[in-house]
């Protein structure tokens, strides 16, 4: 009977052991728009062994993105756990209040306290590089997205030198290395797979520093994407053209949780990226900082040197991401841009709340009349709820809204016809028939209303 102690007390040293062993640190490594598509693709040819050996005890999911996937909103709902509607990064750049010129979206536009306040309140030590909208720097920001120079290939470089050598030295709870370069690959090369082989390999190795960098610190290594890419698919718009490369994107990204039972578990969303990094670093429910959290920006970057950020308005330019670089509009003060507005306009628009979805889109045209994809969605929005008005009675709305598209159709027209008919306005409903006719003549039993 003596010898139940001592088991007992072999296993508790076990379990104290598991337990120490399990440190509560992460490592997270962001891949702008990796797709299982190309991976599964590039481990099955052994161009991404480390990733095939990763995979062997991982748990794997589908990410889902959320709309638009625009990458500076996805990864701050990533970091925040919130909708862009909370975190307010909602576009890739704002203007200036110093020059007015634009300037890649900054860490003080950010509404929301991001995981690195969190990690940091809670007296974790963090460090984060290259992720979005951290100029100026906070605590924790090693390296912010103005500190990289424009080619992908030689920020990536610099991006993981800085990072593993970092990580080493100071052994932090929470890491978050930050790497655009496998979303603009796709880009630049339409999604060419061949091409795009070397820098994947690249990316492998850098993958496979930090499996060893966590199993060196006993930490969780996670690996997600904000978006899929449409790889090899086959697309009439530009993947560089303005407001077009954002559609080669895929609604599936990618989530890696490393070692873990080997499972395919089922989608995860982005917004639920945050949590799963609290309840890690075990700090479940943590999202609100502790009072007094230092949220303060240390002004002009860690060595007291200020950028415009100019070289990184160019490369988004260049991908296709911006659809002007114009300074700000004499008509507005603020720091937000027209697609700010239309981002939000359509997030809104998403969550049912088209009143305020068509007050956003109505402001970025107040700052840009010229704007085509808020014309676009101010008329889809006005003509989806004009119909919705019309089939609920409220014909008089229904004209209002209508009447209020700008863009000419056929069924346009119609459905003012049916509205005004509704009304009781004779006069207007035939004149709208016969526009309707005019543009499209070819609809006979709109032409028997009024022959
Ligand atoms: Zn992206």
């Amino acid at each position: 009977m003596r010898r139940v102690p001592v088991v007992l007390t072999i296993l508790t040293l076990l379990l104290f052991t598991c337990a120490h062993r399990n440190e509560k640190r992460v490592i997270f490594i962001g891949l702008d728009g990796a797709d299982w598509r190309l991976l599964d693709r590039f481990v099955a040819d052994a161009t991404m062994p480390q990733l095939g050996a990763i995979l062997e005890h991982a748990e794997r999911r589908v990410l889902l993105t959320q709309h638009p996937p625009l990458s500076p909103l996805v990864w701050t709902t990533m970091m925040t756990g919130v909708s862009p509607l909370r975190h307010r990064i909602l576009d890739f750049t704002r203007y200036s209040p110093a020059t007015r010129a634009q300037e890649p979206i900054t860490s003080d536009e950010r509404a929301v306290p991001a995981i690195w306040n969190m990690a940091a309140s809670h007296g974790k030590r963090v460090g984060v590089f290259g992720m979005w909208a951290t100029y100026p720097p906070e605590p924790g920001i090693v390296l912010t997205d103005r500190d990289l120079p424009r080619d992908y290939v030689a920020a990536t470089e610099l991006i993981h030198s800085k990072a593993r050598a970092w990580i080493r030295a100071n052994e932090p709870d929470l890491a978050i290395v930050y790497f655009q370069g496998t979303d603009e690959i796709g880009h630049f090369t339409s999604g060419d797979v061949e091409k795009s082989r070397a820098y994947f390999h690249r990316i492998d190795e850098i993958l496979g520093d930090y499996r060893a960098l966590a199993e060196e610190l006993h930490a969780q290594l996670v690996i997600a994407s904000d978006h899929g890419f449409d790889w090899g698919g086959k697309h009439d718009e530009s993947s560089t053209a303005t407001a077009t490369a954002a559609k080669w994107h895929r609604n599936e990204g990618i989530f890696v949780r490393w070692p873990h039972a080997k499972a395919i578990k089922e989608p995860m969303r982005v917004d639920q990226i945050c949590s799963t990094l609290l309840e890690i670093l075990d700090m479940h429910g943590g999202a609100a900082p502790a009072s007094g959290a230092d949220l303060s920006r240390e002004s002009g970057g860690r060595s007291g040197r200020r950028s415009t950020g100019d070289e990184q308005v160019a490369k988004l330019k260049a991908l296709g991401y911006l659809s002007s670089t114009a300074p700000a509009p004499k008509t507005t003060t603020g720091t937000r841009t027209p697609q700010s507005f239309n981002n939000e306009g359509l997030i809104l628009r998403e969550t049912g709340r088209d009143d305020a979805a068509e007050r956003a889109f109505m402001q970025a045209l107040t700052l840009d009349p010229n704007y085509a994809s808020a014309k676009q969605n101010l008329d889809d929005l006005l003509a989806k709820r004009g119909i919705e008005k019309l089939r609920a009675r409220d014909c008089k709305g229904a004209v209002a809204d209508l009447r209020r598209v700008a863009k000419e159709s056929a069924l346009l027209w119609a459905s003012i016809a049916a509205a005004e008919g509704c009304l009781g306005n004779d006069r207007a409903a035939e004149d709208a028939v016969r526009r309707s006719l005019a543009l499209n003549p070819n609809q006979p039993e709109l032409r028997r209303l009024v022959d």
